[in-house]
């Protein structure tokens, strides 16, 4: 069975007073639930958030990594880095980064094998069309393409650790939400190409979460789809208040 996962992923928001007083609210509202819940926080305040969410049930996670162990890569991460933190997850592809820092399928699967191989962080992976491609009728083409490309030279057994997030980028911080039709069938897309690429035991294990404009008004029929079986939420995880209302959806 599937458990719901709310994440919340905070872009570059909050510094770390702001981090801290999140969650000290929110640890406030929270209640262990049988949805899993996580923030995906800016490197700097991954620490703190560590901390102040031990033995909640929360989880932590970063928004990026770089697939090599060290070396000179300046202004990288590694997984290892992350590891000492304590970090849960690590999304992975957003659409931020392959628009404004050159993330590629390439790049995106090289970083999903290293957490997967060398760690047991769980990679929350971004795919989603653009406005231009949906209104070509490309919408479907795109993300089982991305979907190939990223999940190349994975075992069935990785990729059904991984938390697939569908977001369509014209949904993304526009207020413009996917309808839940939309939504859901593109999630099945999701689904049906992972078990085409591997088997159905696999497409069953793996996460499908919705991510575009998910807020407290919209996030319970989101959820309610078949095939939705969370959501990545970004500006309105931002609010305590709001981000307990879509967790407790
Ligand atoms: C996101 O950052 O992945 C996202 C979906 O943002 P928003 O909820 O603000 O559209």
């Amino acid at each position: 069975m599937r458990i719901p996962f709310i994440a919340g992923n905070w872009k570059m928001y909050k510094n770390k007073k702001e981090a801290i007083e999140f969650a000290e609210a929110f640890k406030k509202l929270y209640y262990d639930t049988d949805v899993k819940t996580a923030i995906c926080a800016p490197f700097t305040q991954l620490d703190v958030l560590v901390e102040a969410f031990k033995g909640t049930g929360i989880g932590v996670g970063a928004q990026n990594c770089h697939f090599e162990d060290e070396g000179a890569f300046t202004g990288e991460v590694s997984v290892g880095m992350l590891k000492e933190i304590g970090v849960d997850y690590c999304v992975i592809g957003h659409s931020e980064r392959r628009q404004y820092f050159a993330e590629t399928d390439e790049t995106v699967n090289l970083k999903l094998k290293k957490l997967l191989r060398d760690s047991e962080i769980i990679p929350i992976l971004c795919v989603g069309e653009n406005l231009d491609q949906r209104e070509a009728g490309q919408e479907k083409d795109i993300v089982s393409a991305q979907l190939k490309a990223d999940f190349e030279g994975l075992t069935k057994e990785e990729a059904a650790k991984l938390v697939i997030a569908y977001e369509p980028i014209w949904a993304i911080g526009t207020g413009k939400t996917a309808t839940p039709d939309q939504a859901e069938e593109m999630c099945a897309l999701v689904r049906k190409t992972i078990e085409e690429m591997y088997d159905e035991e696999t497409c069953d294990k793996v996460i499908i979460q919705y991510g575009g404009s998910v807020k407290p008004e919209n996030a319970t029929e989101i959820m309610n789809m078949d095939e939705i079986d969370g959501a990545l939420v970004g500006g309105a995880s931002l609010v305590p208040e709001k981000f307990i209302e879509i967790v407790n959806f």
